[in-house]
């Protein structure tokens, strides 16, 4: 594969510093990965044509929030039937129920950066690509940021940058500083997850002291061959399948435990990215003890100066996207699940109800979006186009409209719910417990300080429903949440379960 354009020199000697091959070969079995591209597809061929009580066996597992073995998921990956795959999309959308109930988390992405020394293919960051304008927010440009999002009514962000000397670990620290110093109006960012290259336990150490939600990195695909064509700049560290594997494991030693995985579907054959999936869910369990926070499915977008798309020969259809989250809910149930803002409102209306726990909303991904007039310049500052524009005041309407609770609740990990012990009480479903009071807590916040009337209206037939609910499902913290919600209703803040 071309290598492409080469780095300069202060690039070029950052970037061969960065990889650590003792923290990918120490989590290695023999010397081996964990991912055996043959392995995978014969469990797919070897389950082909399942019996229906079989299939029917295995959803019951996945009620009993279990999480599949890979043949199971082999078996559903193998329904053709289109009743019984009728029944799966049912199911999927009980799970998710039972585990979180009708809330659904939103957040908005905040990129301050999109130089990079990797080249990945399908991305409009990617160095080669002469036609991005190149910029990085100073930390007086991402506190205007933070502000704009805040103002917006945004309390989680998800920070994203490209891989460069000058968003390094020690600038993310600072850039997260400064965001949680940040305060406007009656608002502030109270979580901050992040989606950042892969890193060394020391780096993610010092992240994981200022303080971090989940730190998501996405293997984008597991398929080795299709991983290496696609990557192909050997300079830039992405390139290294392993270390970017053993991303989340380094960030569990370095003591992150609240973690995300992630593929970008349409580079390689779905059905074998998500067994990947699950061997990564199942790798993290058997090491660690503890699984994924959260999976994300971002689906291959067009992206400015970037051509990849119209030669791949895996993009995936809707038909086959609901699919795929279907089996992704079915297969890991206890796991949150992300379904971004890349998605139209109309795909995204349908795929929700299959089992999606966070959306984006009111999201800009242009480098200084939300604090910057919109123009014509901004598709060249961003990664990739987006396909729901919708603010976050819409979005949570028709959310309210539907039977969603939109929850801002950012108490888990400033309450050390995190890690081994959130997986145990969300499988337990007692995590549900703390989410619901604490997701009629943050609504309720939210719609006094930044909803329009009509979503004020939506919103409060929901907060009415789950007060009631509540009153009778949980009659001993009735008397101890009214009284929070009173204190809410007259202006305090930031209160939790
Ligand atoms: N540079 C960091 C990295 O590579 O991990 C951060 C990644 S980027 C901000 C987040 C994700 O966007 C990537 O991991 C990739 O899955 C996704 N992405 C990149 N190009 C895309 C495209 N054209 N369409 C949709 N998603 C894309
Ligand atoms: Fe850089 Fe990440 Fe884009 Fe790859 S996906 S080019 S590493 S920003």
């Amino acid at each position: 594969m071309n290598a492409g354009s080469a780095l300069n020199q202060s690039e070029s000697n950052w970037a061969k510093n960065v990889i650590k091959e003792d923290e990918i070969i120490r989590y290695m079995t023999n010397g081996k990965d964990f991912i055996s591209d043959d392995k995978i597809w014969g469990e797919i061929a070897n389950n082909k044509n399942p019996e229906y009580q079989k299939v029917k066996d295995i959803l019951q597992k996945s009620l009993a929030i279990e999480t599949l073995s890979p043949d199971e998921t082999a078996v559903l990956l193998n329904v053709h039937d289109e009743e019984l795959w009728n029944e799966m999309f049912e199911v999927a959308g009980e799970v998710k129920r039972r585990v979180y109930d009708n809330r659904i988390v939103t957040f908005a992405p905040l990129y301050f950066g999109n130089l990079c020394v990797n080249d990945c293919l399908y991305c409009a960051f990617r160095k080669d690509n002469g036609r991005e304008v190149r910029k990085r927010l100073v930390l007086d440009q991402v506190r205007e940021e933070a502000k704009a999002m805040i103002s917006m009514g945004h309390k989680r962000l998800m920070l994203d940058c490209g891989e460069h000397p000058s968003t390094d670990a020690d600038y993310i620290a600072d850039v997260l500083r400064t965001i949680y110093e940040t305060r406007s109006g009656r608002g502030e960012i109270r979580r901050i997850n992040i989606n950042i290259a892969s890193m060394s336990i020391e780096k993610l150490k010092m992240l994981n002291a200022v303080g971090i939600g989940t730190y998501q990195v996405f293997q984008e695909t597991y398929h080795h061959k299709t991983y290496r064509d696609v990557h192909p700049n050997s300079e830039g560290p992405k390139s290294n399948y392993g270390w970017r594997l053993y991303s989340l494991h380094r960030a569990m030693d370095a003591g992150i435990d609240d973690v995300g995985i992630g593929v970008l579907f349409g580079l390689y054959d779905w059905r074998f990215e998500v067994m990947g999936l699950l061997c990564h869910a199942l790798n993290l369990e058997e090491q660690f003890g503890v699984g994924p926070h959260t999976i994300s499915i971002p689906r291959l977008q067009p992206a400015e100066g970037t051509p990849f798309i119209n030669s791949t020969g895996y993009r995936v259809s809707d038909e086959d996207f609901k699919k795929l989250v279907t089996i992704i809910r079915l297969s890991v149930p206890y796991t949150g699940l992300i379904l971004t803002a890349r998605e139209s409102a109309q795909l995204r209306r349908e795929v929700i109800p299959l089992g999606i726990t966070q959306i984006d909303a009111g999201t800009r991904i242009g480098i200084g979006a939300y604090s910057e007039r919109y123009d014509e310049q901004e598709a060249k500052r961003q990664q990739f186009l987006l396909g729901d524009s919708r603010s976050l005041d819409e979005a949570i309407r028709e959310l309210a409209e539907t039977g969603y609770i939109t929850s801002f609740c950012t108490a888990g990990y400033r309450c050390g719910r995190t890690g081994k012990l959130i997986m145990e009480l969300l499988k337990s479903g007692q995590e549900g417990r703390f989410c619901k009071l604490n997701a009629v807590l943050t609504f309720r916040e939210w719609l006094d300080d930044f909803a329009t009337e009509q979503t004020k209206k939506a919103g409060e037939s929901i907060i009415r429903k789950e007060l009631d609910e509540i009153r009778q499902r949980m009659p001993s913290v009735y008397p101890k949440l009214t009284e929070y919600y009173r204190r809410v209703e007259d202006g305090e803040r930031d209160l939790y379960f």
